[in-house]
């Protein structure tokens, strides 16, 4: 592991416990509903957002041993039973869906990896002037519409948050670094939210990864990916711990998210897309378990044609040439959706013969992408603050909502996205 331990066991139990007696308290002042109040009272009376991910925090991990102090949190604030990922369910669509409020094929970010044949540009993640490049973003992330309301917003890595879209940044931003101590991260966003001076927000967003990269590595039930677990369960009693000694707690709406959950694959289950056509003449654009492809015209239907005929006779997959994947998944009204799709079934993955034989431990570990009907990719979501109702839960919900849960606790008025404030009903006040 990486950082040092932030707390000995002694430590977390006292941290568990003040948290949870300052959260009675909270909840004893917190009858003022916004509803009764006027816009510009609105504004005086905003409180600050915080917006936590942790990526690959599958819903029912939340449920598990590991978390004690998450689910104690939970129960004072807001919980649903599974936030339900955008297609495809990876990093980079679900935290640029969650920032916008709208759904891949109306914010163009289709995929970690992708193609504009308009832009002539390839983007994938690790692609650092791509992944600055406004031009792939679509929409009007969260910081955008706070800073043009005058709301300040910092960015402790988010996706889309280092591209000045719209022209606009947040008030401070970082390019993004796995090397960032958790702990660093936290102790930045905390010292923004508590500044007396003009670097002060009212919205800032956090960012870790090491879970889901536990969960791709170990799978999910593995003792690694559960030590993660509790460093996300220490992490976040670290976090209410300082933001109480701040005096912050008091006016901070906490939202933690993820963006998708993880299911276990081997190599057991894995197809061979060779097996069924030629890879020389396809353009393999993003990997399994959503694989994307761009065929010349010439060898599309055929290939096409194959991939079906496999699936009838019960290859694990579905293939969808792009006018007819499924219109739920919103994802294939875009330029830069492929012209094919082969989405494998939940647990198998779709690799080539020459990397099969080439890794002999290929595949164990984790995965994530697949339909995000299915639970296992649901990710968590839960909520606590002055303006959220303890205790309270919601049923199962998409990303594309979060966009205005959060306009609506920065008192600001959202910019048009495809989420609605009705589905958090359950968790504000009136
Ligand atoms: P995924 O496998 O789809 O969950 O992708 C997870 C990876 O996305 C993490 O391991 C991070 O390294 C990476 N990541 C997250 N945010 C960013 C970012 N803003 N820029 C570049 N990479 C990122
Ligand atoms: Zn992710
Ligand atoms: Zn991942």
């Amino acid at each position: 592991m990486r950082d040092r331990p932030i707390y000995e066991s002694g430590e977390y139990i006292f941290s568990v416990g003040m948290y949870l007696l300052i959260s009675l308290l909270l909840v004893n002042c917190s009858t003022q509903s916004s509803g009764d109040l006027s816009t510009q009272e609105l504004v005086e009376a905003r409180s600050k957002v915080l917006l936590i991910s942790f990526d690959g925090f599958r819903a029912d991990y939340l449920s598990s041993e590991q978390s004690p102090f998450l689910q104690e949190l939970s129960r004072n604030g807001a919980r649903s039973e599974g936030l339900i990922p955008v297609f495809p369910s990876k990093t980079f669509p679900n935290h640029y869906a969650i920032a916008v409020g709208l759904y891949p094929e109306n914010n163009g970010i289709i995929g970690n990896s992708m193609v504009d044949s308009v832009m002539g540009k390839s983007y994938s993640l690790g692609d650092r002037e791509q992944v600055e490049n406004p031009n792939w973003y679509q929409g009007e992330p969260i910081w955008n519409t706070a800073e043009k309301q005058g709301v300040r917003a910092g960015t402790m890595f988010w996706v889309g948050s280092e591209a000045p879209i719209q022209d606009i940044r947040p008030t401070h931003w970082k390019s993004y670094d796995g090397t960032v101590p958790d702990s660093a991260r936290i102790d930045t966003v905390l010292a923004w939210l508590g500044s007396d001076s003009s670097s002060e927000v009212d919205f800032a967003t956090v960012y870790f990864s090491f879970l889901d990269s536990q969960g791709h590595r170990y799978g999910t039930d593995a003792p690694q990916t559960k030590k993660a677990l509790q460093r996300v369960d220490a992490l976040m009693s670290y976090l209410m711990q300082q933001l109480a000694s701040k005096g912050l707690d008091q006016e901070t709406n906490i939202v933690l998210v993820s963006d998708h959950g993880m299911h276990n694959v081997s190599r057991e289950r894995v197809v061979t897309l060779d097996s069924f056509i030629d890879i020389d003449r396809v353009r393999w654009i993003s990997g399994s378990p959503s694989v994307t492809l761009n065929i010349e015209p010439s060898y599309r239907m055929q290939a096409y044609q194959e991939l079906r005929k496999a699936q009838e006779n019960g290859a694990p997959f579905n293939v969808y040439l792009k006018q007819d994947i499924p219109e739920r998944f919103r994802y294939k009204n875009h330029d830069r959706t492929p012209d094919l799709l082969l989405l494998a079934n939940l647990g198998y993955t779709i690799t080539t013969t020459d990397r099969l034989d080439s890794r002999p431990n290929f595949q164990s570990g984790g995965a994530h992408g697949y339909d995000p009907t299915h639970p296992e990719m649901h990710a968590v979501f839960m909520a606590i603050g002055p303006d959220i109702v303890p205790g309270s839960t919601l049923p199962p919900f998409e990303v594309v909502h979060v966009y205005e849960l959060l306009a609506h606790l920065l008192g600001i008025a959202p910019a048009p996205n495809d989420g609605s404030l009705e589905t958090f009903e359950g968790i504000l006040y009136d």
